[in-house]
């Protein structure tokens, strides 16, 4: 829509910011706003090995990876990864001081668009997966 020259209600994305993580979707109230993520996969993580010394839960990028916990003075639960947030980019896996996590890409959904400095460097990426 324009009006006096000017565009209005318009939605711009910063290609180069977004990670992807769907945030904006799950809280648009018209559900007006779909995110396909790059990645799909899993996140495992062994509880057994686990020391909750909480290195993933700092580092995650879209904080979905996190220790649950029903009221403030109990004591968290392992940590679990919540999946609509999960972007799968690894940082937990290389994090993690025990080897306690294994990130499984499953699928990577790409399409080439239109040549951007980045488009080069996710194509890299794809490329040594
Ligand atoms: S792979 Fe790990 S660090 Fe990356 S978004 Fe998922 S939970 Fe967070
Ligand atoms: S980084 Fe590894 S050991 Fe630390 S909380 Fe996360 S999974 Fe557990």
């Amino acid at each position: 829509m324009e009006r006096e020259g000017k565009k209005i209600n318009t939605i711009k994305r910063e290609e180069e910011k977004c990670v992807f993580c769907s945030t904006c979707a799950r809280a648009c109230p018209t559900q007006a706003i779909v995110v396909e993520k790059v990645f799909e996969g899993e996140v495992v993580v062994d509880h057994d090995t686990c020391t909750g010394c909480g290195s993933c839960v700092e580092i995650c990028p879209t904080r979905a990876m996190h220790m649950p916990r029903s009221a403030p003075w109990e004591k968290p639960a392992k940590v679990e990864s919540n999946p609509e947030t999960c972007i799968f980019c690894g940082a937990c896996e290389h994090v993690c001081p025990v080897d306690a996590i294994e990130v499984r890409r499953e699928k990577v959904n790409y399409s080439r668009g239109e040549e951007r400095s980045w488009t080069k460097t996710w194509e890299k990426i794809f490329r040594e997966l």
